[in-house]
């Protein structure tokens, strides 16, 4: 490990551990944007981790943040997933100077267009096109659910080029919120993730130059798998820390006297199912560490752990509500926030059932 690294995580780390205690409440209540821990993590050189392949570190930290403020993981995975990783792996040299070394100082956040209200992540049925001309590119259509659009000044936009031969392919293309014919619309309102904006946003024959496609080639299709396997795994480690995070309360609450006498880790049923949670937490942590550190490039077992970290959360958030009873249900409690804020694991990054077509994939070629 570098110093430069080692100071990035102890860094970050003393940042989390110091600065992010009981600061997410507000930010439940409001949905507002927490735009100054955004800015501060990306000062500590959180996305630097990426921009370097770190990705263990960088996985673990998210994992740590998202155990306090689940929405601030979200915004900073996207930004690092989606706006640096895209950049960095596919982006021509000047499309790096241009766009990358600002997205990595957190000035020019992007957002990452794909999915479509018919069509989900089926590109290629996608409505939205991109039609080449001698200068460069129009494009039209709508993207569903954009994270982070409202406060990115650039969007990496799917679209449908139809080729010579009639076929269509895809390319993303490298959008600035500013231009004629982008209409970013209000945030949506979300059942969780509060702070985390997401919203619509529609193209209406935007025109952009040549050098806007990323690498400047149509091979929207590679470039997406690969960058959707590094958001898969993000958003496992994200699950991770909810998980934490959540049986953190759990722990905390349960330990604490109540007022008819005793604790209720006292009773054994208790007990149990603590360590069954804290079982299926440690289960999955190990499983993900193993495919980071050894499978990152394997689709499949990508895929199990997203399926598995994203239900984990789920289930854990949803006993450890159990669990703390008529306490836990109260919105000052910051225990149901965490069930709200899991229930976008198995959603976002592609949902359960498409997790389970890659993983049965190799069974039913014979
Ligand atoms: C808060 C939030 C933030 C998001 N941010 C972004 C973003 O920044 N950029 C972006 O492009 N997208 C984003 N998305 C979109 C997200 O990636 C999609 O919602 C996700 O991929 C699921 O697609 P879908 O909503 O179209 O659901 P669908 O894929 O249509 O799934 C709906 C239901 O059908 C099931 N299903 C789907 N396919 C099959 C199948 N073949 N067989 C059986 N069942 C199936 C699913 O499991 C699910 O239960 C975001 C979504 C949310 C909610």
């Amino acid at each position: 490990m570098t110093i430069e690294k080692q100071q990035i995580i102890s860094d970050i780390n003393q940042f989390i551990t110091e600065e992010l205690d009981d600061v997410v409440k507000p930010f439940d209540e409001s949905d507002a944007y927490p735009g100054e821990y955004v800015q501060k993590l990306i000062d500590l050189k959180l996305l630097d981790l990426v921009d370097n392949n770190e990705f263990e570190a960088f996985f673990k930290l998210i994992s740590r943040i998202s155990a306090k403020f689940p929405a601030l993981g979200s915004i900073l995975l996207t930004q690092a997933v989606y706006g640096v990783l895209s950049l960095k792996m596919f982006g021509t040299q000047e499309q790096q100077e241009r766009y990358l070394v600002e997205a990595l100082k957190g000035s020019n956040m992007i957002g990452y267009a794909f999915t479509e209200e018919t069509h989900g992540s089926r590109y290629w049925n996608f409505d939205t096109k991109a039609e080449e001309t001698p200068d460069g590119w129009v494009i039209t259509g709508r993207k569903a659910t954009v994270s982070n659009a409202s406060v990115s000044s650039t969007l990496i936009v799917g679209a449908l080029v139809e080729n010579t031969t009639g076929d269509d392919e895809l390319g993303l293309f490298l959008v600035e919120t500013d231009a004629k014919g982008v209409l970013v619309e209000e945030p949506f309102e979300k059942m969780g993730m509060h702070g985390l904006p997401v919203s619509q946003v529609r193209f209406d024959k935007v025109f952009i130059s040549r050098q806007q496609l990323l690498g400047e080639t149509l091979s929207g299709i590679s470039q997406h798998d690969a960058l959707i396997d590094k958001m898969r795994l993000a958003i496992s480690a994200q699950s991770v820390g909810i998980a934490r995070g959540s049986l953190e309360k759990a722990f905390k609450f349960t330990r604490s006297k109540r007022k008819f006498g005793g604790r209720l880790i006292d009773l054994e049923l208790t007990q149990y199912r603590l360590a069954e949670l804290i079982t299926l937490l440690e289960a999955t942590e190990s499983f993900l560490d193993d495919v980071v550190k050894n499978h990152l490039d394997d689709k499949r077992k990508i895929s199990m752990v997203k399926l598995m970290s994203a239900q984990m959360a789920v289930d854990i958030t949803e006993s450890v509500l159990q669990l703390t009873g008529g306490h836990g249900y109260m919105r000052n409690n910051e225990i149901e926030r965490y069930v709200r804020d899991a229930k976008l694991l198995p959603i976002y990054g592609g949902s359960q059932d498409t997790q389970k077509i890659t993983i049965i994939e190799p069974w039913l070629a014979n």
